[in-house]
């Protein structure tokens, strides 16, 4: 079977045509990929960043985000049938942890994740646990139900800073900063403002129909994010890029009170005037990752549902997965939204 893998410890992933899985064992499945999207952790993993260098062990077939059809089912999985369409959580918690059994796996320390720790997607076949499955309605198209996981960040993120009825600021036009821009107008805030340096994704940001975009190296961004936020600055902040300039012009903008929500991973440590910005402004940090499980998985299925238009908009390519270096390049120059690659057209075209 064809898979992308990290082979060598340096920048780059390579094809490697692999024998075909065993059967899965118990509590497991084997789903065949039909699409995978590539994440911003893929890229980090291709790469070759300092955080990649130190978690991922090569040889290791990458990729997480992904819809397929089980083609086999291990011992004692029962509630899945041979041929259904599934997405997974690629979280795989320990369940058992004081996180897993209060209903926050979501930050379990023992989590393994599909596609760094374990082989991952970007293969003609995957092997997850049965628990992770996510039974895939008719309604969403393949290439949007791969985005089950980015989509569950957004949407995470999103519903844990409650943004009904607020001025919201994204911060990142990203992949996951355009889900988010998406989602918080589906949920009914009061305007959705997006800060965004590369034109391609602005332009992706202002087909989303926002109240605003703006650039951080427009002069006027801050008097624009003011004037409509009725003077006061943003209530909500959805921290998306990880850059620290970005979260310290952010912090200084927020309204008194705000809640400022932070998905992005910055590079490093990054200094913030605390007392000024935070403690005396009476800010709510919120740090997120992933999603929970599954709460946020049936809010990602009824939004999707609800704006297949929305989700065709972020998505800019879908390529042949043999096609994958093409998409890493449009990430490295930025000249894209959300790339997802089709393992379906592999299907006879290469060798098993
Ligand atoms: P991305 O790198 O594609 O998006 C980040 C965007 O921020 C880019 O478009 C970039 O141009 C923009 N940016 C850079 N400087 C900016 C500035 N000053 N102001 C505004 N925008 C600026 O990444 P993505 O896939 O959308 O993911 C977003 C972030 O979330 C990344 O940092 C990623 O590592 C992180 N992430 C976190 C989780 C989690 O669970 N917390 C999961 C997935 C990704
Ligand atoms: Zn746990």
């Amino acid at each position: 079977m064809f898979t992308i893998a990290k082979t060598e410890a340096s920048r780059g992933l390579w094809p490697v045509l692999k024998d075909s899985l065993r059967e899965p064992e118990a509590g497991m499945v084997m789903v065949d990929v039909i699409a995978a999207g590539i994440c911003g952790t893929d890229y980090h993993i291709y790469s070759w960043d300092a955080w990649s260098a130190g978690r991922v062990r090569t040889p290791m077939t990458i990729g997480h985000e992904f819809v397929g059809r089980i083609s086999a089912i291990g011992a004692g999985v029962t509630g899945f049938s041979i041929g259904d369409r599934v997405s997974a959580e690629c979280h795989i918690a320990c369940g058992t942890c004081r996180f897993c059994r209060t209903g926050n796996a979501h930050i379990c320390e023992k989590t393994s994740i599909i596609g760094v720790d374990r082989p991952g997607a970007f293969a003609e076949q995957v092997e997850v646990p049965a628990s992770n499955l996510w039974h895939v309605p008719e309604g969403i198209p393949d290439a949007h139900a791969a985005l089950f996981d980015p989509v569950g960040n957004a949407m995470h993120m999103v519903a844990s800073a409650k943004v009904t009825a607020k001025d919201v600021l994204i911060v990142g036009g990203g992949p996951i900063g355009l889900f988010a821009a998406a989602i918080a107008k589906a949920h009914g805030a009061r305007t959705v403002a997006l800060q965004e340096p590369n034109q391609a994704r602005a332009a992706i940001a202002r087909s989303l129909d926002l109240d605003l975009v703006v650039s951080p190296r427009d002069p006027d961004s801050t008097d624009k994010i003011l004037e409509l936020t009725r003077g006061q600055g943003p209530e909500v902040v959805l921290e998306v890029s990880g850059n620290a300039a970005a979260i310290n012009a952010a912090l200084d903008l927020a309204a008194p009170g705000a809640v400022f929500a932070l998905l992005g991973i910055p590079s490093g440590p990054v200094a913030l005037d605390l007392g000024a910005k935070v403690v005396m402004k009476g800010v709510s940090l919120l740090g997120i990752t992933g999603r929970r499980m599954y709460e946020t998985w049936y809010q990602v299925e009824a939004f999707m549902l609800k704006n297949p238009a929305l989700m065709g908009k972020v998505i800019t390519h879908i390529l042949p997965a043999t096609d994958f270096a093409r998409g890493f390049e449009l990430m490295d120059e930025g000249a894209c939204g959300k790339i997802v690659l089709d393992f379906a057209s592999l299907k006879g075209r290469l060798p098993q």
